[in-house]
């Protein structure tokens, strides 16, 4: 067993999911974020590797096929999915992992992985996801058209998630998206594993946490 949480952060996009994200990651070393594969195409300033793994439809789906990915979904007409290595890797280690991953993907990791925890990051308002996607300036009307579309179909899958934070002030979101990972940290199963020695010092059974 291991000590690593798998944290899957899952909002409509605009909401500010990877902003959010970003900024954890930067004040918390002891993430590793699960690099998805996309056959979408990289917008500006998006790298292959950093923040998708690009591919073509034909390699997205040999993956697949090859049992390679540890969930996969078709989210606004593209491919997009978990590489199964790198998280059984960072897991084997004892270290979290962040997913971030639609409703879909978010229900199959559960399947494999039942302690998975999932964050749902909410707007304010329609209005305000609407502002969101056209201020970033990186989709043609059209996507953002379709997007809109997709949001509500979204959020209706908002109530299988443990935690929903709602963006209103990024800083508060921040806030609470980093306390919701402290306590995940120290619930009683990670603490014993973690502390393995302590616990057998104190007489604590190992097996009476959950
Ligand atoms: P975007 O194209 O804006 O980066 O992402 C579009 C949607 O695909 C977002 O909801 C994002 O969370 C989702 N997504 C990104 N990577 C994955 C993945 O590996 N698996 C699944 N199921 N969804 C993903």
């Amino acid at each position: 067993m291991s000590a690593g949480n798998i944290f899957m952060v899952v909002a409509p996009s605009g909401a500010g999911k990877s902003s959010l994200v970003n900024a954890l990651l930067e004040s918390d070393r002891d993430i590793l974020l699960s690099v998805s594969c996309t056959t979408r195409a990289p917008r500006p300033g998006e790298t292959d590797g950093r923040h998708y793994r690009f591919l073509s439809v034909d390699t997205f789906k040999q993956m697949r096929d090859n049992g390679q990915l540890l969930e996969w979904a078709e989210v606004h007409g593209n491919f997009y999915g978990t590489p199964r290595d790198i998280m059984d890797r960072a897991l084997a280690q004892g270290q979290d992992v962040l997913l971030e991953i639609d409703w879909q993907g978010a229900r199959q990791v559960k399947k494999h992985f039942p302690g998975a925890q999932g964050i749902f990051i909410l707007p304010p308002s329609i209005d305000a996801l609407e502002e969101r996607l056209r201020q970033r300036g990186q989709d043609s009307e059209q996507v953002i058209a379709r997007r809109m579309l997709a949001a509500g179909g979204e959020i209706a899958h908002a109530p299988e998630f443990e935690y929903v934070i709602i963006n209103q002030e990024f800083s508060v979101a921040l806030s609470e998206l980093k306390r919701i990972i402290s306590a995940a940290r120290l619930r009683f199963a990670a603490q014993a594993l973690r502390h393995a020695a302590l616990f057998a010092a104190l007489g604590i059974s190992q097996d009476s946490g959950n």
